[in-house]
């Protein structure tokens, strides 16, 4: 087999992926050599998007608006799967390389991005109490969280949700607040201290998306790649968010791997399959296939971070050790959604502008349910909901259009989480196929008590229904099956016990002994929290990379 390439030597550090981990650990090293299987949009829907962003939303030309909405079916559930820009490149496995086996909700990405590409831009920090299992505390992840935002930039404001959970960003912009979430935190407000003392804590969603008075930091780049300036600077509440955003104000990694790829920081290089490395006394080897050409790749580094994702880095790591046929677990944040009625309509949510990311936090202390924060968010009017009333009313719709707007303006969508520890899991097996190929069997690891504590949350949401103003729709309350929160880690856990996990390792994600790989995503996680899980995975890539720094 011909190898296509042999990195220069000279190259310190080598990071795989391209995804929010990546770009944590780049943020803090030089002389990075980025590889990465890089999928990307296909032309077709980019040109169409970049058109749309080159415009203001008033301006936007019917049958395109049309297109995007046509690319998302919603159903009373949400989304079977959320694309981008209708496509599905983000999840689109490589054919050549190891065969993926893939059950339960888990997806793996070879894209420019990651999931970051598709994700809901939610991020809150862990704190201290969900950690005890780690070998580092929040007091050292602190600084990272605030290196990884002052990157990235925040949307939100300093509210209630601050006493547990600060914000770490001395600016965040401004993102308007749904005129729904507006009057759902009103009445909040006023009932606080009957929530608060039911175990409740809130506040506005914290997002990584540009709002108002936002700082330069990432720079925005057309779905080129081009460095044609999309029309609009700041959220200017379009509701496409769902879709994909055509000004691209919703942050993903790849935005930053290009700026630094601009700027001379980092060398980016897409279109490789690393398959596998070995430690050698000086450097590590590390290999691969070119994903156009079909032939081998090679590379050298002084050190490797693995950000490849939960499961592409653990699998990397099993070929690499040999570790066949021996499950290894992945944890997971397990989720549930749940449409809410309100007892207030709002009229006109319609016509309103607003984005249609998560609106509000809502925060269950640990108490009788769990002894793990439970943390649930809310999505207020998007244009799914109508179309989903408008599909139910069949072909009434246009006569029933007085009611269904009354509907609309009554509708949430809650999204809860829960801790790992109260959660299913995965596991990962690696075998081989018949022709002698790697093959990852991915199966879910399902926790019986999962549905009984779904129901707890949504029967204490009933019970205070009074004070928070809705009421879930139990009937229509759905426990996704482990993996489909993406909010999964753990395989590889830092201080874990090697007699529980054959693959462990030590606070610089170093696996098994090894002196020069470092797995930098979520892997390492010893416990996966309810909160979101990518501003941590962010903070813990970059605090190693910055440790790792002063080993020199
Ligand atoms: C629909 C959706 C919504 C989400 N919403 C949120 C949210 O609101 N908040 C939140 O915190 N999280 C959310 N997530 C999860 C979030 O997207 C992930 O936690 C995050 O992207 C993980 O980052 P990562 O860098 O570890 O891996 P990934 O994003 O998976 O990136 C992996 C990178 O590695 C590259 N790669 C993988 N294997 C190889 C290989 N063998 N060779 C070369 N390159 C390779 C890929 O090309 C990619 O660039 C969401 C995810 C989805 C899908
Ligand atoms: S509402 Fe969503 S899609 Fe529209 S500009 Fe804001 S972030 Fe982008």
């Amino acid at each position: 087999m011909k190898v296509s390439q042999v990195i220069d030597s000279r190259s310190k550090n080598l990071i795989i992926g391209s995804g929010p981990a990546a770009v944590g650990a780049a943020l803090a090293l030089d002389h990075v050599h980025v590889v990465d299987s890089g999928g990307s949009l296909e032309s077709a829907p980019a040109d169409r998007a970049a058109s749309l962003g080159r415009k203001a939303p008033s301006l936007w030309p019917k049958d395109d608006v049309e297109w995007l909405k046509s690319t998302l079916q919603p159903n009373t559930n949400g989304v079977e799967t959320k694309l981008s820009f209708g496509s599905r490149y983000p999840y689109e496995i490589p054919k050549s390389g190891p065969a993926w086996d893939v059950r339960g909700g888990l997806k793996l990405s070879f894209a420019f991005g990651g999931l970051s590409t598709v994700w809901g831009a939610s991020v809150l920090p862990y704190f201290q109490d969900e950690i005890t299992k780690w070998p580092i505390t929040i007091k050292e992840l602190e600084p990272h969280y605030r290196a990884v935002l002052a990157e990235t930039g925040v949307a939100g404001v300093r509210d209630d949700l601050e006493e547990i959970f600060p914000s770490y960003h001395e600016a965040p912009s401004l993102l308007e607040t749904s005129p729904q979430a507006v009057a759902v935190l009103a009445r909040w407000h006023k009932n606080r201290r009957k929530l608060t003392a039911a175990g409740f804590r809130w506040g506005r969603s914290r997002l990584l998306v540009k709002g108002k008075h936002a700082e330069a930091s990432a720079g925005r780049l057309s779905y080129h790649g081009s460095n044609e300036l999309a029309a609009e600077k700041a959220c200017v509440e379009c509701g496409m968010c769902m879709y994909g955003c055509p000004y691209d104000l919703i942050y993903s990694s790849r935005q930053s791997i290009r700026k630094w790829q601009g700027e001379g920081k980092i060398n980016y290089e897409a279109g490789v399959l690393v398959e596998g490395f070995k430690e050698l006394a000086d450097r590590v080897e590390v290999w691969g296939r070119n994903l156009t050409t079909g032939a081998e790749w090679k590379g050298e580094t002084e050190r490797l971070f693995l950000g490849g994702g939960v499961l592409s880095s653990t699998a990397m790591v099993m070929r690499s050790l040999g570790i066949e046929n021996r499950p290894v677990e992945i944890l997971d944040s397990q989720y549930f959604t749940v449409p809410l009625l309100s007892f207030r309509g709002t009229a006109g949510v319609r016509e309103s502008r607003l984005h249609t990311l998560a609106q509000i936090f809502l925060e269950i202390m640990p108490a009788e349910i769990s002894k793990q924060l439970i943390h649930l968010q809310i999505y207020t009017y998007n244009d799914m909901i109508t179309r989903v009333l408008q599909q139910k009313a069949g072909p009434l719709a246009s006569l029933l259009d007085p009611m269904i707007r009354q509907m609309e303006g009554r509708l949430f969508f809650l999204q809860g989480f829960l801790h790992s520890d109260d959660s299913g899991r995965l596991r990962i097996t690696m075998g081989a196929t018949h022709d002698g190929q790697k093959k990852f069997l991915v199966e879910p690891m399902v926790n019986p008590k999962v549905g009984g504590m779904m129901k707890k949350v949504l029967a204490k949401l009933a019970f205070h229904l009074g004070d928070l103003g809705f009421c879930p729709i139990l009937p229509m309350a759905s426990l996704g099956e482990p993996g489909r929160s993406f909010h999964s880690g753990g395989s590889m856990p830092m201080g874990g016990e090697d007699k529980r996990h054959p693959i462990v390792t030590d606070r610089l994600g170093r696996p098994n002994g090894l002196k020069r790989v470092h797995v930098i995503d979520a892997s390492t996680f010893p416990s996966i929290s309810a909160t979101t899980i990518t501003l941590t995975a962010m903070a813990n890539a970059h605090r190693i990379a910055c440790e790792v720094g002063e080993l020199g």
